[in-house]
């Protein structure tokens, strides 16, 4: 492994001070899942380590805020799958938590470093996608709140900043009901990083948000606001042309060892079905228990 300082700042403000002064230079340590494996192979060889558990203002928890959920960047994924108003408001994140990796994974596993990695396949990015979740970023000109459709750019590169971090996400609390679902495929049961990864969220009024990851360089959000795609009465071939164009952006790699482009391209259309119907049938359950 290559050498490097490591860094455990007391405060937000001394971390954002060291990212700035190292600038590519340094890396965040959260749960470390990704990181220390990439410094173990060598692919990231930062000169300094700045480790964010010490931190007082970057403490993991879950709490409501002014009409959102507002998710520490440090909460990892146990507490999320676990926690009740996920669970209850925000169906496809908990689910998405429940799958990644395994068990020791997800007690260390964050929700900021997964979005901060930026592969293609985190689990968590149709879901936060789909339940238009917002960025919060510390830096040095202060604190800063980005939509996360504008968040990814591509494999491990995101919007963020010299000197800035995360420092939690947001979810907007649906004033009305929304069924959503995480789906995906893997080459096998249990531990497996996704050949396709997507989400749908269908709300009351018939807005259906499907978001696809792994099949591409960077997770996509596609929004049918015509209500189209998720009423069953509707011509199936009008139903059918819609899904193709809301999923038109999927371009898979065919370099990638996982899977070939035709198969995730042909289970993606397979998910986003299935997915639509399981999202309109959680809708509707909902509906009927207010
Ligand atoms: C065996 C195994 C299985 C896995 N399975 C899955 C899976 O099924 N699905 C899945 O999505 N992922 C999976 N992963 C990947 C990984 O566990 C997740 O991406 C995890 O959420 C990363 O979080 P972390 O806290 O460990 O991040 P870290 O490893 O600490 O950091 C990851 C990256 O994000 C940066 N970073 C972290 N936090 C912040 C922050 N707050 N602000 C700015 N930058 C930050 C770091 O500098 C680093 O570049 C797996 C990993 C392993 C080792």
């Amino acid at each position: 492994m290559h050498a490097f300082s490591y860094e455990r700042p007391a405060t937000l403000a001394r971390a954002v001070a060291l990212l700035e002064a190292h600038g590519p230079e340094a890396r965040v340590l959260a749960g470390g899942t990704d990181l220390i494996i990439r410094l173990r192979d060598g692919s990231l060889a930062p000169t300094v380590v700045v480790d964010l558990k010490r931190i007082a203002e970057l403490e993991p928890g879950i709490r409501e805020a002014d009409g959102r959920l507002v998710i520490g960047a440090t909460t990892v994924m146990t507490d999320i799958a676990a926690d009740a108003r996920i669970r209850r408001r925000f169906e496809a994140l908990a689910e998405a938590a429940a799958v990644v990796g395994s068990v020791q994974i997800r007690n260390r596993a964050t929700l900021g470093g997964n979005i901060c990695n930026a592969s293609p396949a985190a689990d968590t990015a149709p879901a936060l996608l789909v339940h238009g979740a917002v960025v919060v970023i510390a830096g040095p000109s202060g604190s800063r709140r980005i939509p996360i459709d504008g968040w990814f750019v591509r494999s491990g590169v995101t919007t963020l900043g010299r000197g800035e971090l995360v420092t939690a996400i947001e979810l907007p609390l649906p004033a009305a009901p929304m069924g959503s679902v995480h789906l995906r495929r893997t080459r096998r049961r249990g531990h497996d990083l996704a050949s396709v990864t997507l989400c749908c969220g269908v709300d009351a009024s018939g807005v259906t948000r499907l978001a696809y990851g792994s099949v591409g360089p960077r997770p996509v959000l596609a929004v049918d606001a015509t209500g189209v795609l998720a009423d069953r009465d509707a011509a199936p071939d009008a139903r059918t042309g819609l899904l193709e164009r809301m999923l038109a952006e999927a371009t898979p790699s065919a370099r990638s060892m996982r899977a070939s482009p035709d198969y995730r391209l042909a289970m993606l259309r397979v998910l986003a079905r299935r997915g639509v119907d399981i999202a309109t049938a959680r809708l509707a359950a909902a509906e009927g228990r207010r």
